[in-house]
């Protein structure tokens, strides 16, 4: 599970997120909507450790991340273990996935690399991960050869593949053909239920919002004004802030 609590994040004078309180449960999917600029990407950022902030705390499976001044520069690699031992996954509108690696690579590497783990384990967990997102037979392809959602599906696996309790998804379907977003959709919900994962997942799409969320968050100006059972956000709006946003976006 996560807990935010009363987290301030400012960039200079500016302050981005003002008292943000959240909690999401193991098995848990909250979908978090808002105007452009409302601080999705910069909540999503401060719980994987992407972002330093001024007050407040952030706990991840009991853990405590609070704030620091470190100041200094992590090396990737450090920052990667980091994240690992406190169980945080993210995936990105863009993938990010390694271009001269095939899927199976991208997912075994970073388990080699960070994890620690032996060729013949991450060998062995990539496959179960292909497996489990419906791309088996796609192991040896290169990013080049696969579609968006495929892409995506690979970025989620390799994701999960430390196993985290959380994942963060920043605009997971934003990059991709309308089409492509039900296969995306899928394994999300799959991997909530089946790993009981807690996920947060910033999306403009409210259609998604609805069919992949439990919960819908709406930020507004760094603040959240409405939380509830995605269904009733969507169709009976309490803030009049989130009524003129779905109205708008419809
Ligand atoms: P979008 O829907 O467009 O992705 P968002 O809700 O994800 O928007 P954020 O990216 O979190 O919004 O940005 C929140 C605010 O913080 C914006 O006003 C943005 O300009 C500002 N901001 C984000 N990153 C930085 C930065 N590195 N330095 C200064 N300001 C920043
Ligand atoms: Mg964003």
């Amino acid at each position: 599970a996560v807990e935010v609590t009363g987290l301030r994040k400012a960039y200079g004078p500016t302050v981005v997120l003002d008292g943000i309180d959240l909690t999401v449960r193991a098995g848990e999917v909250v979908a978090l909507l808002g105007p452009s600029g409302s601080g999705k990407s910069t909540l999503l950022r401060c719980i994987n450790r992407l972002e330093s902030w001024e007050d407040g705390s952030i706990k991840v499976g009991g853990c405590s991340l609070n704030v620091t001044d470190e100041g200094h520069a992590l090396a990737p690699r450090a920052i990667a273990q980091m994240r690992a031992s406190v169980g945080v996954g993210m995936v990105f509108q863009q993938f990010n996935l390694f271009g001269h690696l095939t899927a199976k690579e991208n997912i075994a590497g970073p388990l080699r690399w960070v994890q620690g783990l032996s060729r013949m384990e991450a060998d062995r967990r990539a496959r179960e991960l292909l497996e489990r997102v419906g791309l088996s037979h796609r192991a040896d392809a290169l990013p080049r050869h696969l579609s968006g959602g495929q892409l995506q599906r690979v970025a989620i696996a390799r994701a999960v593949a430390p196993n985290p309790s959380v994942l963060l998804l920043d605009e997971p379907t934003s990059a991709l053909d309308p089409e492509l977003v039900g296969e995306v959709l899928e394994v999300i919900r799959r991997l909530a239920v089946e790993d009981g994962l807690a996920m947060v997942i910033s999306t403009h799409q409210l259609r998604f919002a609805g069919e992949v969320a439990d919960r819908i968050v709406f930020l507004s100006g760094g603040s959240i004004i409405e939380d509830g059972p995605a269904e009733q956000v969507l169709t009976a709006p309490r803030h009049p802030l989130t009524a003129r946003f779905l109205n708008k976006m419809e």
